[in-house]
């Protein structure tokens, strides 16, 4: 579904990503591991469109979404959900949510999609009403994952999703997450919290550096000391 060959990216003469390559097949939830500075954010916001590679490709169901600019990457399929949820505090969550279906390929079904988030987060119906920036941060990260799937993507590329959030509220986005890809949404998952991530995932890729190091299936990476050491916190 997704195919990423030899991306290179820089921040001016900073160099970001060098040589990364991966897959990720329909259905599939990989995680994307590695510390801080890694470049997690940075691959996920190339995929996105928001960053220019300066080499390599990018493709998408077969297209090549290389140059694609941010806003028309959901004609894709594609949906990000930033780190820090970038929400519009001062609108009100049907607002925000709203706004996720601005494209040509989901403004016609954007009431039936409504429909279908708010069976995914209930709790997002009861608060319609209510501003963004008045939510839990839980919630809001709730409404950051229902405006991404108001696009309808095929594929949700998701930015520390649990980052800052209460254990139940963790708990909560890793089980939502679980039965979005159940629903037929493909994701490709940022996480600091590797132990978790790696539950969910089917496959997953260690970063460092700028330069992936390793790829495999959860129960590989887990077996690895390297990779415990590194980011589990019982070594
Ligand atoms: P974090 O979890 O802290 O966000 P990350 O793995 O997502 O880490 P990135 O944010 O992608 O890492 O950063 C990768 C590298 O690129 C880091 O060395 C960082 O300092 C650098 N970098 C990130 N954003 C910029 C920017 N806007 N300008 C210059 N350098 C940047």
């Amino acid at each position: 579904m997704l195919e990423i060959r030899d991306l290179n990216v820089y921040y001016g003469d900073a160099q970001a990503l060098w040589n990364v390559s991966l897959r990720l097949d329909e259905g599939e939830i990989v995680a994307i591991v590695g510390s801080n500075g890694a470049g997690k954010t940075t691959l996920l916001n190339t995929v996105a469109g928001i960053l220019r590679p300066r080499t390599g490709s990018i493709r998408m169901l077969g297209v090549d979404v290389t140059q694609v600019r941010p806003e028309r990457v959901c004609e894709y399929g594609i949906a990000l959900v930033p780190e820090g949820r970038r929400l519009f505090s001062g609108l009100t969550v049907r607002e925000n949510l709203l706004l996720g279906a601005y494209s040509a390929r989901a403004r016609p079904h954007r009431e039936r999609t409504l429909e279908e988030v708010q069976e995914i987060f209930p709790i997002l119906r009861e608060r319609a009403r209510q501003l963004a920036g008045t939510l839990s941060g839980g919630q809001q990260q709730m409404v950051a994952i229902a405006r991404a799937l108001m696009a309808r993507p095929k594929l949700l590329l998701l930015d520390e999703p649990s980052l800052g959030l209460s254990p139940k509220m963790v708990d909560a986005i890793f089980d939502v997450m679980e039965r979005i890809n159940e629903l037929g949404v493909s994701i490709l998952l940022v996480e600091q919290n590797v132990g978790r991530a790696l539950e969910i995932a089917d496959r997953g890729y260690v970063l460092e550096q700028g330069r992936i190091v390793r790829e495999g299936k959860p129960d590989e990476l887990l077996r690895d000391d390297g990779i415990r050491r590194a980011y589990l916190a019982h070594g």
